[in-house]
């Protein structure tokens, strides 16, 4: 890990339509004229945050990013050009939604930005309306063979599984166009129904765990038969395809987020900006997460076991604060965890992480760290 470079997200805060499933803060409607308070207001920070660490990667998250006109990501682009100490191999990602593409857009993103993530959910219509996803089999057809055609270094799609009803032919269906569609990263994850959602406030809406958990052991089978490889609980890869951005982010790295809701990570605390528009271009200030460090060490250690490859000895060294003996210390609880939930962890003196079946009991092993 680079201790010495920065990470960046900038959250853009706009969506066509809501869908039922996502708890992400968006508004349903960018008007021009809140795209161009939104754009000033977040010139101002990155003035007033006169960055000069080297940034290493860049994530446009939102909300839908694409969802801007071509003159605002150019204006966006160049903010982000001329304020931030790119290195030169930094990773630029983007996040869209198919609907909002057009094939000259899709060539402006791809001269400025090195990874593209596109949000399919599912390439069942049917699946699709069930999760509240408001878009065409034409427009994903389309996002697909344009994307294709723009040449991006790296590629992503999203989608959701275990959504009522689905079988495992689908999703094996699913699978097999997924690893064929050209994109070298695939990030794949359980429907959950998170709060504030319209999908959780359904009575009539199931969850399976069980098919949720067998769909998920399906995903890392299939798809490693087509080399795309599981390196954390919901994300796969190509070699070479993996998120620099967000595995600097497992690994406690530096983080500046702009724009509302984003969080920033200073080696030390955790900061939240406003999850409102209207609240964040007044200037409402960011709430603070403090913590002991070492409780955010402990923090940081669970979050970055989510990753196949967990930890080697000396990126833990590499977090603020810790020592040999915190290391000796994780080893040692963790042999003590081995003993009483056998076949989840696997550990030497110079790594930690958990085996594939740990992967999926994620949840428990971290509730017995922090
Ligand atoms: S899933 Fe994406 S497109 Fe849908 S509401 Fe959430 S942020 Fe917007």
């Amino acid at each position: 890990m680079k201790n010495d470079a920065l990470q960046v997200y900038i959250h853009i805060p706009f969506c066509r339509r809501k869908c039922a499933y996502c708890a992400f803060y968006s508004e349903p409607a960018a008007t021009p004229e809140a795209v161009r308070l939104y754009l000033d207001k977040l010139e101002r920070d990155l003035d007033a945050a006169d960055i000069h660490t080297p940034v290493e990667s860049v994530y446009f998250g939102g909300g839908t990013p694409s969802l801007l006109t071509e003159a605002d990501l150019e204006r966006l682009f160049d903010l982000i050009a001329r304020r931030l100490p790119l290195m030169p191999d930094a990773e630029i990602s983007l996040e869209a939604n198919p609907e909002t593409l057009t094939r000259e857009k899709i060539r402006l993103i791809a001269a400025h930005v090195t990874r593209i993530s596109l949000g399919i959910q599912s390439f069942d219509r049917e699946l699709r309306s069930r999760l509240g996803r408001d878009c065409s089999d034409r427009a994903i057809a389309a996002a697909l063979e344009w994307i294709g055609d723009a040449g991006f270094p790296h590629w992503n799609c999203d989608f959701i599984y275990a959504i009522p009803s689905q079988t495992r032919a689908q999703w094996e269906k699913e699978l097999r166009w997924a690893a064929d569609c050209g994109a070298d990263h695939l990030s794949l994850y359980a429907l959950t129904p998170e709060e504030g959602t319209r999908l959780a406030a359904d009575p009539a809406l199931q969850i399976d765990d069980d098919l949720a958990a067998d769909l998920w052991k399906t995903a890392g089978e299939r798809l490693a038969e087509r080399g795309i490889f599981r390196y954390e609980v919901s994300n796969y890869a190509r070699p070479g395809g993996e998120c620099r951005h967000n595995q600097r982010v497992w690994q406690g790295g530096r983080l500046a987020g702009f724009g509302p809701a984003a969080a920033s990570y200073d080696g030390e605390c955790r900061f939240q900006e406003p999850a409102s528009l209207s609240r964040w271009l007044v200037g409402e200030p960011p709430t603070v997460d403090r913590l002991p460090p070492e409780r955010r060490r402990r923090e940081i250690l669970v979050m970055n076991l989510r990753t196949v490859a967990g930890w080697q000895r000396e990126n833990y060294l590499a977090l603020p604060g810790a020592t040999p003996a915190e290391w000796e210390q994780i080893l040692t609880a963790a042999r003590h965890l081995e003993a009483r939930l056998p076949g989840l962890l696997e550990n030497d003196a110079n790594h930690l992480r958990l085996t594939p079946r740990g992967l999926s009991f994620w949840d428990e092993v971290a509730m017995e760290w922090l």
